[in-house]
C-alpha cells in the first residue's frame, strides 16, 4: 500500500494556498473523519483543488473527486470500505441530499455480508456477461473512442478491464471506486445472468441488485460524459482508464 499520495496531495494543496483546518483521520472502523475537508475535494476534469476549478460545470460538484484521505486498510472488510464511501460523499455538493451515513447505518450490515458470501457469485455473473458479448459493451467501447481516452489497450478490451475493475471494487464494498460506467455494467449482468443459476429469489444476490439501483439514482448525477469512467477515488481505482486519465492530468501542471 502505498502512502506516498498523501503528503503530496497535502503539500499540493498547502502551495496552492488552502490549508486544510486538519488532517483527515481514519477510524477504527474505516469511517473517516473530514470536518471541513473541503480541501480534498478536486476537479476530475482538471485535477485542481474544487473551489480554483475553472472548468465550466453544468452545476456545483459535478466530475469531483476526492484525493488526499488516508488509504484504507488492505483488508478491510466490506462494512469498513461502506463506512469510508459514506464519510466521502458528505464531501460531495451533487450528493447532499442522500444521508449516505444513515444508509450504510441500517442496510450496511445485511449488505456487507451479501458482498463478503456471495461476491464470488457477482464475479461469475460478470464474466458470463463479458462471454456473451452484449452490445452495450460494444456500445461503450464506442464511446471510449469518442472520447478520445488515453487507452492502453484495444477499447473493447478496455470495457472489459473497466467492468472487471470496478467488480472487484464493488465486492469489496470499495463503492469509492466503483465507475458509472462498471455500475451500469454490473447491473446489466445481474439482468442479463442465467437466472436458473442465479436466481433473484436469492437474497444476498436480491440486497446487492438493489444497492446497484440505489447507486444509480442516488449518483447518476456525478460523473457526466465522457468522465463516467471515473470513481470517486479516481487515484485509488484499478481501473486501467480511470488511473491512466487521472496520472496523466495529475502530472502535468495545471
Ligand atoms: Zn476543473
Amino acid at each position: 500500500m502505498s502512502v506516498s499520495e498523501e503528503p503530496e496531495t497535502l503539500s499540493n494543496i498547502l502551495k496552492k494556498g488552502e490549508v486544510p483546518a486538519d488532517q483527515p483521520i481514519q477510524n477504527d472502523d474505516g469511517s473517516l473523519n473530514l470536518a471541513n475537508q473541503q480541501a480534498l475535494v478536486h476537479c476530475g476534469r482538471c485535477s485542481s483543488y474544487f473551489m480554483a476549478c475553472a472548468c465550466e460545470m453544468d452545476g456545483h460538484g459535478i466530475d469531483s473527486v476526492i484525493t488526499g484521505a488516508p488509504d484504507p486498510r488492505v483488508d478491510a472488510k466490506p462494512i469498513e470500505l461502506l463506512r469510508r464511501w459514506a464519510s466521502l460523499m458528505v464531501l460531495i455538493p451533487t450528493l447532499y441530499q442522500f444521508d449516505s451515513k444513515a444508509y450504510v447505518e441500517e442496510d450496511g450490515p445485511a449488505l456487507s455480508k451479501a458482498l463478503e458470501e456471495s461476491g464470488s457469485k457477482v464475479v461469475e455473473m460478470t464474466e458470463a456477461y463479458i462471454k456473451m458479448n452484449h452490445p452495450v459493451t460494444d456500445q461503450i467501447a464506442k464511446m471510449f473512442e469518442s472520447w478520445k481516452l488515453p487507452l492502453s489497450e484495444a477499447p473493447k478490451q478496455a470495457v472489459h478491464d473497466e467492468l472487471r475493475a470496478s467488480t472487484r471494487a464493488f465486492i469489496k464494498g470499495d463503492f469509492a471506486c466503483v465507475t458509472k460506467i462498471g455500475r451500469v455494467m454490473i447491473n446489466n449482468a445481474f439482468q442479463m445472468c442465467d437466472q436458473s443459476k442465479y436466481s433473484m429469489n436469492d437474497l444476498k444476490l436480491q440486497v446487492m441488485f438493489v444497492v446497484l439501483n440505489v447507486l444509480d439514482q442516488v449518483m447518476s448525477i456525478e460523473f457526466t460524459a465522457p468522465y463516467q469512467f471515473l470513481s470517486m477515488e479516481a487515484y485509488r481505482s484499478e481501473s486501467v482508464i480511470a488511473k491512466q486519465f487521472w496520472d496523466k492530468y495529475t502530472s502535468e501542471e495545471t
